[in-house]
Order: structure tokens, then C-alpha cells, then sequence
């Protein structure tokens, strides 16, 4: 199980990164954030912190 980011709701805050214990959430280009899912834990930490709830379990 891992956590991804919905990228069309996406609003690239930066909120998610500082928070995942593992590191696995990054910026891309256009500063949106990306989750390396094989990374992931799957803790949810991301998930609480993201102003627009655009992070879900998949
Ligand atoms: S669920 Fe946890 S481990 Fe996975 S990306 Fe979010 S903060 Fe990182
Ligand atoms: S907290 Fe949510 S809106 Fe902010 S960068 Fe992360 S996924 Fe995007």
C-alpha cells in the first residue's frame, strides 16, 4: 500500500514534503509534488497535512 497525489488538484504548496519520514516526496517542475510510491510507507502523514486533500491510499 502507498499513498499517491491526485496531480490535477495538486496546488504545489510544498506542505506534504517536510512531513513524510522516509523522504519520498519530491518536487517536479512545475513544483507540484510527485510520491515515490515504491518508497512510500503508507504512514498518511502527507495526507493530513495537504490543504486540499489531494492525497489518497491506493
Ligand atoms: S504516506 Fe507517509 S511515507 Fe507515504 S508519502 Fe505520505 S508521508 Fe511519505
Ligand atoms: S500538500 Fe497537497 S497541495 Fe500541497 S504540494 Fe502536497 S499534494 Fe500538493
Amino acid at each position: 500500500m502507498a499513498h499517491r497525489i491526485n496531480d490535477d488538484e495538486c496546488i504545489a504548496c510544498g506542505a506534504c514534503e517536510p512531513v513524510c519520514p522516509v523522504e519520498c516526496i519530491s518536487a517536479k517542475d512545475d513544483d507540484k509534488r510527485i510520491i515515490a510510491e515504491a518508497d512510500c510507507i503508507d504512514c498518511g502523514a502527507c495526507a493530513e497535512v495537504c490543504p486540499v486533500d489531494c492525497i489518497a491510499q491506493i
